[in-house]
């Protein structure tokens, strides 16, 4: 049974489904568009590639909202839920976010020291001022998300957050599920590469100690934080 199908009977579970069903993603639909088609019996859907590692059960409510709107229908279910709730938390992807030219110079200098300026540019914005989640990678918005925590650190600090969480756009594609991020013995060992890792770490740690005396807690390993 394909998507398209399994979509269709969860919604008219009393009906037959009379179509044919062709799927395609490609990279012309702007970022997590979908359309479908009906014509002489076959629901054409494209897709925007970005959906293809979407879980299925997303997926479905996309479909889902196609196929009412395509057959003028009205209804609800729980991966129509799933699907809205999906879209929503994901905000970055239609507003086409600008990056901080802060981290935008940091990206850059990692670029041309470790990856010989290969790796493309994702989006880089500053987040929450986070210490307990210092920064992270998000694939499906391709977006590097930097503690403001960070904001006023000193460069060499930044540089190397900003390289760990470039290795995870880097590595992701040599792992067998894109969508997560590992600290992989690959990750680790281009990890280790990255000069003054130990004293960079100490410092951190420290800069992290400094700003939470205001607060109640402290990470007791930085290194676990990471996204
Ligand atoms: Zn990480």
């Amino acid at each position: 049974m394909t998507i398209i199908q399994q979509s269709y009977t969860r919604l008219f579970p009393f009906k037959p489904f009379p179509y044919q069903t062709s799927l395609e993603y490609n990279r012309r639909l702007s970022p997590f568009n979908a359309n479908i088609k009906l014509s002489k019996n076959t629901l054409s859907l494209h897709l925007n590639l970005q959906w293809k590692d979407i879980d299925d059960e997303i997926k479905i409510g996309l479909i889902q909202s196609l196929l009412l709107k395509i057959l003028k229908t009205k209804s609800h279910t729980p991966n129509i839920d799933l699907y809205n709730n999906f879209i929503k938390n994901i905000p970055l992807l239609t507003e086409n976010p600008k990056s901080h030219p802060l981290l935008e110079a940091s990206f850059q200098r990692n670029n041309t020291q470790f990856f010989q300026n290969q790796l493309e540019q994702p989006n880089l914005l500053w987040g929450a001022q986070s210490l307990r989640k210092l920064a992270h990678y998000n694939f499906h918005n391709d977006t590097i998300v930097m503690s403001t925590a960070f904001q006023t650190a000193p460069q060499e600090m930044l540089d190397y957050i900003m390289y760990h969480e470039m290795l995870h756009k880097h590595l992701q594609f040599h792992q067998h599920n894109g969508r997560h991020s590992y600290h992989s013995p690959q990750f680790k060992h281009a990890e280790n590469l990255y000069p003054n890792k130990a004293q960079i770490e100490q410092q951190i740690q420290q800069l992290i100690r400094t700003q939470k005396r205001t607060s109640t807690k402290t990470p007791s390993f930085w290194q676990v934080l990471l996204g």
